[in-house]
């Protein structure tokens, strides 16, 4: 009997942010995807809503409830999932953004952004699966051998097998300098490896016939520190030079985490080699110059970069679908009185007439789109970055991703942690019934909940943010940002009505701004800490200040399309949605940016300053 799907996705919002916003027509008249037209692009978007609500989101309760077993040594992901992850692989979606030269349909990676959208949205244990798979798959494209592209790279994006990324470990968390795992050379170009790693997604199941790890270890004598971490390739099973499956690989499940959410993923704690038979190649292979320290952070940051936006992604899906939830009841559930209207004809009126019912439904909306709006415009990045590689100009394309690089602390950490508060507020709007496992939305705020916790939590996401990305080339990205942010804020002089939201969105540059400055002064007068207990909220602010800019740009868009759209049309009712959520936005949640930057850049260093045994003397 086939469950209920609860996902929805509003594609008419989709369609706006890829073709109106973000110029998704654009890209696909350029040389590196002319091969895809826009009709194209609409109908992959079109299956994709079909593919997530009719065969993937009537899973998501009950893989949630069945979750994962161990059972004689062997995982077993939720029997929901294997009909889901059969016709995944077998509709091409693992292709979408494949390059044509392996087979894919090289679509640019902003419409693969959408559509992972909706398959997380729709399932988001179950999206861990073939998203970890295909991250695996593209460090191996990048830095392996030819030999290991086609033995591993090509069947970990066919499906027949699923990969993992292995750094955790019991005493090696946030710090993945201090992992003990080791590879012993054996003198044949492989390596034996030992170690015992934990929390690992996908770490072990019966979708696939094979696992491929790609493993964090120590190779014998390489220096401490993640310097002397390489990556190596660790099959569960052994394979043979023809693809074929060999002989167990020595890598033992030994336990699966019991978890708040995301149930119908495995998370694995892992022992690699605990009868000396576990073996591993390097990623790209011996020679020495793949052993060099650094290397192996450095490809698994290929993977980690792209699983930083995944997860933000996957925060994006779970909060839009919460929202749309808790619109979809507020529409139905009767409640109360109107205050000048009273009960109309029903006794009671809808909750969505409430005032704070609607302020949680536009706060909602508002993060939702904002959310939306910094995830695409970071990924419309790797896609520029193609264009430009395509046209052989590798140092702008260079330059791009180096920009991107600033926003991934935001993709991650701010998404994430909007996708937490909406799905609270979602449970909000529901009353006593959002927390009964009746509806789905305890079920989003449980899975949402680890997004801001793994792939680096977003407390480490703000330190990469304040402590590499802000001084990255002497300030260039925070620069760029200014200047760009800046020239947006001087043409909103062009948009009558608008003036008390330009001069918003000017304060909270400026004191963002000045934030930047009193960071370098802090920096460089030993007042390091200053920076170090802020930097969550100088994130919080960024994003902000990020998004703020892209709602007022759809606003305006949609102002323009409105003057064209017939009155009361649903056209006209979507452009004065986005007109809202822009007004809302800058009017209640960026003048807290603009308090929260002063607050930073009065340097509050309470927390530091108190004695540890100041917390509590209970302990
Ligand atoms: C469901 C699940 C799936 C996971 N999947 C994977 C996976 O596939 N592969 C994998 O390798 N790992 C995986 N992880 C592990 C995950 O990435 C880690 O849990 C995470 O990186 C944090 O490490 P930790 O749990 O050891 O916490 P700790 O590192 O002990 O951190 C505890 C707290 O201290 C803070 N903290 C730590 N160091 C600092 C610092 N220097 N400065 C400021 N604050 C700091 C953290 O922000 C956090 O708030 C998964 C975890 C879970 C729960």
């Amino acid at each position: 009997m086939p469950e209920m799907n609860h996902y929805k996705a509003d594609l008419r919002e989709l369609e706006f942010a890829l073709f109106e916003q973000f110029g998704l027509g654009d890209l696909l008249k350029t040389s590196a995807f002319k091969h895809m037209g826009a009709d194209d692009a609409r109908l992959i978007l079109k299956e994709a809503y079909h593919f997530a609500t009719s065969v993937i989101g009537p899973t998501m309760v009950s893989s949630d409830r069945t979750g994962c077993t161990l059972e004689n040594g062997t995982a077993k992901a939720p029997k929901e999932l294997r009909e889901v992850w059969k016709k995944f692989y077998a509709d091409g979606w693992n292709l979408l953004t494949a390059s044509q030269a392996n087979g894919g349909q090289g679509a640019p990676s902003l419409l693969g952004i959408a559509v992972t959208e909706m398959v997380n949205g729709a399932n988001p244990g179950f999206g861990m699966y073939p998203g970890l798979s295909m991250g695996a798959a593209a460090v191996i494209r990048a830095f392996g051998t030819p030999e290991q592209k086609e033995l591993y790279a090509t069947r970990l994006e066919n499906g027949d097998w699923g990969g993992t990324m292995v750094l955790t470990e019991p005493q090696a968390g946030s710090d993945v300098g201090l992992s003990t795992s080791k590879a012993v050379s054996r003198g044949d170009g492989s390596f034996s490896i030992t170690g015992n790693k934990i929390f690992i997604s996908s770490g072990d199941h019966d979708l696939a016939e094979n696992i491929v790890h790609l493993v964090l270890a120590r190779i014998e004598g390489a220096p401490k520190g993640t310097r002397g971490l390489s990556l190596f390739i660790v099959p569960k099973r052994r394979v043979n030079p023809d693809g074929s499956l060999g002989e167990s690989n020595d890598v033992v499940c030994t336990k699966l985490e019991h978890k708040l959410g995301i149930n119908a993923s495995a998370t694995a704690a892992l022992s690699f080699g605990e009868s000396g038979k576990c073996i591993g190649q390097l990623v790209g292979g011996e020679p020495a110059k793949n052993s060099e320290p650094g290397e192996g952070m450095r490809k698994m940051f290929l993977m980690m970069n792209g699983a930083r936006i995944g997860v933000g992604v996957q925060g994006l899906a779970v909060a839009s679908t919460a929202y749309l939830n808790a619109l979809a009841y507020a529409r139905t559930r009767l409640q109360g009185a109107h205050p000048t209207k009273g009960r109309g004809d029903k006794g009671a009126i809808p909750i969505i007439e409430h005032a704070d019912v609607r302020r949680m439904l536009l706060e909602m909306k508002c993060l939702v789109e904002g959310c939306r709006a910094l995830v695409y415009f970071a990924v419309r990045m790797l896609d520029d970055a193609a264009v430009l590689r395509a046209e052989k100009k590798p140092q702008e394309a260079g330059e791009i991703e180096e920009y991107m690089g600033l926003f991934i602390p935001l993709v991650k950490a701010f998404t994430t942690d909007t996708a937490v508060q909406v799905s609270s507020m979602a449970m909000q709007v529901y009353g006593g019934h959002g927390y009964l496992k009746d509806h789905p939305v305890e079920q989003y705020l449980r899975d949402a909940r680890i997004f801001p916790i793994y792939e680096g939590t977003n407390g480490i996401q703000a330190l990469d943010l304040v402590g590499r990305k802000l001084g990255q080339g002497g300030g260039k990205l925070i620069g760029r940002f200014g200047r760009e942010w800046g020239a947006f804020a001087k043409g909103m002089q062009a948009h009558n009505g608008w003036e008390a939201e330009a001069a918003t969105l000017s304060k909270s540059l400026t004191a963002l701004n000045a934030v930047v400055g009193k960071y370098l002064e802090f920096f460089t007068t030993g007042k390091a800490d200053l920076v170090l207990v802020s930097a969550t909220r100088f994130l919080e602010v960024l994003a902000k200040v990020t998004i703020a800019r892209h709602l007022l740009d759809a606003a305006f868009k949609a102002e323009a399309a409105l003057a064209k759209a017939q009155p009361e049309s649903q056209d006209a009712q979507f452009y004065l949605g986005k007109v809202a959520s822009a007004r809302y936005f800058c009017r209640n949640i960026l003048p807290g940016a603009v308090t929260l930057a002063e607050v930073i850049a009065a340097g509050d260093g309470t927390p530091m300053e108190m004695p540890a045994g100041a917390f509590s003397l209970a302990f």
